[in-house]
């Protein structure tokens, strides 16, 4: 039997304000100690009242729109509750039957392999709501006994659960998903989306059905997984899994698995409840949010062209393969270098590619530095290859300019002037040096001529050594040529 793979997931995603969602205390957590960022609202002490945090509906509706959702022009909170000792409050604030966002889709493009050409999977969305996070807790064995240890810390924290159809139908497409999503979130700017730290975290809903079914089957979900490539691997293991069960007669149930990143292999959680459990009602304490037409055009000033739109742009206008348009709009800080280097440079948008692909990156991963920070502007890069194509320096010299220029913030044209950087195609120059270089070798002449013409290059080099890397090579080789006739 052929399976087809159906996947869904269901992602909660930091959303990077500076405070909570209902409280002053600082939302990120990640280098202080266990109980420091809390207060009586995030930790549930009695009587107390939450006040939502603007930036937060602000940053909910640039997802929402980002991600082509429609934005009610009211929404509610609603109580999730849930008995659990990371839960002071005893319930969640959340977002239920009215929230902040419906529908939604992302297009994913994926690339061709060896077996299939290149496509475009869109994943509708289900559901996108604001929410709080809870608290974390820890076991810890003390002397024979075990205590659990809670911090409150990330109570309150803002976050966004947004779920997919489950229209995924690989655990490339899921992996793609993740990467695609995380993309967005940085470029839109409303989380760090760093999965290793938690502001990304996503379970993956897995199931299989005989190809060309329309049904569902039933399906597992799976937790724990930390990275695109945990989420990867894990999805890869319980696809084998249930086609095994199927294939021995047995039937799928619906557990929990939790995947374990040491041995790479999944396991077997609670039986998770059902949402009537979550006695879901208005939650009480706060006003219904009333996003205006006034209000949404202000948080949607300055939207940017998002990057699978920017993408297909630079395939389209500029001519690039889509190899170069997806690096360089895998961050945004990055294609707008690119950008106004290639405005600065007039020439073909594929050489500034090429230069920026292969040295700029360079420069960038050394420094850990994004695009928008080096002192190599893009109007210095767009100087730098001009110099090359006019002839003025060769392109060996053109790289080191490069990283001279990124050291010293110095312009290109200055650095060129005071080193003497200019390239020497001047004939009689090479010519004398050229002149030399054959008369101080006799052997290797001896050999050229005999037919290893293979020293050519060798003979290029002896000249470029002399003369500092400054030499117009093509010239130099013209001269010795001629010379070793
Ligand atoms: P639950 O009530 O178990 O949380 P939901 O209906 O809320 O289930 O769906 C949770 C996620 O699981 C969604 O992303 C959805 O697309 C996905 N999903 C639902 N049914 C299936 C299935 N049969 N196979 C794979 N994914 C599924
Ligand atoms: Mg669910
Ligand atoms: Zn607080």
């Amino acid at each position: 039997m052929d399976y087809e793979v159906v996947i869904g997931l269901e992602t909660h995603i930091q959303l990077n304000t500076q405070t909570k969602i209902f409280c002053a205390c600082k939302a990120d957590s990640w280098n202080d100690a266990p109980n420091t960022n809390i207060c009586p609202v995030c930790t549930g002490m009695p009587g107390v009242l939450p006040v939502l945090n603007r930036t937060v509906v602000e940053k909910g509706v640039l997802l929402a729109v980002a991600m082509n959702a429609d934005t009610p022009p009211v929404s509610y909170f609603d109580r999730k509750n849930y008995f659990y000792p990371d839960l002071p409050k005893g319930f969640q604030i959340s977002q239920f039957d009215c929230s902040l966002a419906k529908g939604g889709w992302l297009d994913l493009p994926m690339p061709a392999t060896d077996k299939d050409p290149a496509y475009v999977r869109r994943v509708r969305i289900h559901k996108l709501h604001i929410e709080e996070d809870a608290g974390k807790t820890k076991n810890e064995s003390v002397g024979g006994y075990s205590r659990r240890l809670i911090d409150f810390n990330r109570c309150g924290v803002p976050l966004v659960e947004m779920v997919t159809e489950p229209d995924l139908r690989s655990a490339d497409e899921a992996a793609q998903y993740l990467t695609r999503l995380r993309q967005l979130l940085r470029w839109i700017g409303v989380s760090e989306a760093d999965m290793e730290k938690a502001h990304l975290r996503c379970d993956a809903n897995v199931s299989i059905r005989p190809v060309g079914a329309d049904y569902l089957n039933t399906k597992t979900e799976i937790k724990n997984v930390n990275s695109i490539e945990a989420v990867r691997a894990a999805i890869t293991k319980e696809v084998e899994r249930q086609k095994a069960e199927y294939a021995a007669g047995r039937k799928i149930e619906s557990w929990t698995l939790e995947w374990d990143e040491d041995s790479q292999s999944l396991k077997k959680m609670r039986s998770k409840e059902t949402e009537a459990d979550y006695r879901y009602f208005r939650e009480p304490d706060l006003l219904p949010v009333y996003l205006s037409d006034a209000w949404k055009a202000e948080i949607l000033a300055g939207f940017p062209e998002l990057p699978l739109a920017r993408r297909a742009r630079f395939i389209s206008a500029y001519g690039l393969p889509e190899y170069d348009a997806d690096i360089l709009t895998g961050e945004r800080s990055l294609s707008d270098y690119f950008e106004q280097a290639i405005a600065a440079y007039g020439g073909d948008p594929k050489r500034a590619s090429n230069w920026l692909l292969n040295d700029v990156m360079r420069l960038l991963n050394e420094s850990g530095l994004t695009a928008g920070e080096l002192k190599l502007t893009p109007a210095y890069l767009a100087k730098i290859i001009k110099l090359v194509d006019d002839g003025i320096i060769n392109t060996n010299t053109g790289k080191s300019l490069l990283e001279k220029v990124n050291r010293s913030g110095q312009s290109p044209d200055e650095i060129v002037e005071t080193e003497g950087l200019a390239k020497v195609s001047d004939d009689s120059a090479l010519r004398a040096v050229a002149e030399s270089i054959v008369a101080e070798n006799p052997k290797e002449v001896e050999s050229y001529k005999s037919g290893k013409v293979g020293l050519m290059g060798w003979f290029v080099g002896q000249l470029m050594r002399q003369m500092g890397g400054k030499a117009d090579a093509p010239k130099a080789r013209a001269i010795f040529e001629e010379l070793l006739q």
